[in-house]
C-alpha cells in the first residue's frame, strides 16, 4: 500500500508529490498523458515567484525531475474510479488497482472547445490549442488566435514574433490577461486586434483557409483568411470519474484552502478544485498544502 495516490502530475500533483516525499511518504503519481499539465504549453513564465524567465515546458520538467529525484513512483495510467474503504482507498485505473492511506486529487483542465463545425476533424489542419508546440508550422503565414485570458494573449505574443499576422479575437472589449502583456503586443505592426467578436464559422476544405468572425454590436460578419486559429478561450475540469465519491461545483472539485473534500482521506489541489485564482503559483501551493495534510492525517 502506497501512503500517498495523486492524480494527475501537473504542478499541483507535482509539488505534492515532492512535500510528501520529503515528509517520508510513499508516492504514487498517476498521469494520464504528459507530466507537467497546461503549463507545458507556456511559452514563457515570467510570474512565478523566484524565477525571472523559463519556458513552461523546462519548468514542467524541472518538476517532474525534482518530484521522481526524491522518489516520487510515476505511471501513466488514467485513474478511473477512488472507492473509500474504512482503512484505505483504492485508486483503480485500467490497468490496476492502487491502494493508498491517502489520496490527492489534482487532475487540473483542459482545452475549452468553440464547438464549432469540422474543430474536432482540422485539429492538426489549422487548428490549435497550443501555440508553443504547433505554433511553428505557421512560420510566415497568417493565424488568428481566440481568447483575452493571459494564454491567449502569451500566444499572440509568441506567433507574432515568425508569422505574417496575427487576429485576436475576442469576444470583449476588456481582456482578462495581465495588461503589461496586452501592451506589449498592442502596438505591433503584425498584430490586430478584433473586439466584441465572436468566430462563428471555419472556413476548410482540406485545412483551414479562413474564419468567420461576428462583431457581436453590429452583427456583421466578416471572412478573416487564415491557416492557423489558435484556440485559447480557457480550461474546463475534468473530474467526471471522481463525482460518485467527492463533490464537485460545475465540475470543479469542491475543496476550500485547506484542500480538505467532503471526504476524509481526499484531498484536492490545483486548478480542478473551486477556487478563484487559478495560477501556477496557487497550484504549486495547493500542492503542498494538500500533501502536508495528507501526512498529518496518515501520521495521527
Ligand atoms: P481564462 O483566463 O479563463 O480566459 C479565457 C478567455 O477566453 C477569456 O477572455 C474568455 O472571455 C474567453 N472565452 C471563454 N469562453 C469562450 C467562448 N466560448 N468563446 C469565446 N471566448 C471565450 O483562460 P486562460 O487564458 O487559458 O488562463 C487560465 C488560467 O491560467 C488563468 O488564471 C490565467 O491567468 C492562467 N495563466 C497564467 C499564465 C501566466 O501567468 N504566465 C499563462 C497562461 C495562463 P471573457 O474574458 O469574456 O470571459
Amino acid at each position: 500500500m502506497y501512503d500517498i495516490v495523486i492524480i494527475g502530475a501537473g504542478p499541483a500533483g507535482l509539488s505534492a508529490a515532492i512535500y510528501a516525499r520529503r515528509a517520508g511518504k510513499t508516492v504514487l503519481l498517476l498521469e494520464e498523458s504528459a507530466y507537467g499539465g497546461q503549463i507545458v504549453n507556456t511559452p514563457e513564465i515570467e510570474n512565478y515567484p523566484g524565477i525571472k524567465n523559463i519556458s513552461g515546458f523546462e519548468f514542467a520538467t524541472n518538476l517532474y525531475q525534482q518530484a521522481t529525484g526524491f522518489g516520487a513512483e510515476f505511471k501513466f495510467e488514467k485513474a478511473l474510479e477512488i472507492e473509500n474503504l474504512d482503512d484505505k482507498k483504492v485508486v483503480k485505473t485500467a490497468k490496476g488497482e492502487y491502494e493508498a492511506k491517502a489520496v490527492i486529487i489534482a487532475t487540473g483542465a483542459k482545452n475549452r472547445k468553440l464547438g464549432l463545425n469540422k474543430e474536432d476533424s482540422l485539429v492538426g489542419r489549422g487548428v490549435s490549442y497550443c501555440a508553443t508546440c504547433d505554433g511553428m508550422f505557421f512560420k510566415g503565414k497568417d493565424v488568428a488566435v481566440n481568447g483575452g485570458g493571459n494564454t491567449a494573449i502569451e500566444d499572440a505574443g509568441f506567433l507574432s514574433n515568425y508569422c505574417n499576422k496575427v487576429y485576436v479575437i475576442h469576444r470583449r472589449d476588456q481582456f482578462r490577461a495581465d495588461e503589461s502583456d496586452v501592451e506589449k503586443i498592442r502596438n505591433k505592426d503584425n498584430v490586430e486586434f478584433v473586439l466584441n467578436s465572436t468566430v462563428e464559422e471555419l472556413v476548410a476544405d482540406d485545412s483551414l483557409s479562413a474564419i468567420i468572425v461576428k462583431d457581436k454590436n453590429t452583427g456583421e460578419t466578416r471572412e478573416i483568411p487564415v491557416s492557423g486559429l489558435f484556440v485559447a478561450i480557457g480550461q474546463q475540469p475534468d473530474n467526471k470519474n471522481f463525482e460518485n465519491i467527492v463533490e464537485l461545483e460545475n465540475g470543479y472539485v469542491k475543496g476550500l484552502e485547506d484542500c480538505k473534500t467532503n471526504v476524509d482521506g481526499i484531498y484536492v489541489a490545483g486548478d480542478c478544485r473551486t477556487k478563484t485564482v487559478r495560477q501556477l503559483t496557487t497550484a504549486a501551493s495547493d500542492g503542498a498544502v494538500a500533501a502536508l495534510a495528507a501526512c498529518e492525517k496518515i501520521d495521527k
